[in-house]
């Protein structure tokens, strides 16, 4: 996978109907470069019930999406963008905007 994401990351949807969405990855999936996004991509789904607590009904989950749909979300600059690593002296590696070049 080229783009340096990992689980957790706040991204942003480029294109398709969930398009300007945002949302945190919850699993990457790196042989197929999807990730699976909070409440991004969402389907509808028929739950079987299973207890009081989870009585089933229909839920919407959300399935993977191409990771070459979505962008890392900059706080500074509000919207998905493209960016660059930056090694630091010891304290290893952050990633840089390439937009407002903050480090996101
Ligand atoms: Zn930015």
């Amino acid at each position: 996978m080229s783009l340096h994401l990992k689980k957790g990351d706040k991204i942003m949807v480029l294109a398709g109907k969930d398009k300007n969405k945002t949302g945190k990855i919850l699993r990457m999936n790196y042989k197929k470069n999807t990730v699976l996004v909070e409440g991004v991509n969402l389907v509808k789904k028929h739950m079987r019930r299973r207890s009081e607590a989870d009585p089933g009904g229909i839920k919407e989950i959300p399935i993977p999406i191409q990771v070459s749909n979505i962008a890392l979300l900059c706080s500074h600059c509000n919207r998905g963008v493209r960016f660059h690593t930056k090694l630091l002296d010891k304290k290893g590696k952050v990633r840089v905007c390439s937009r407002c070049q903050k480090e996101i």
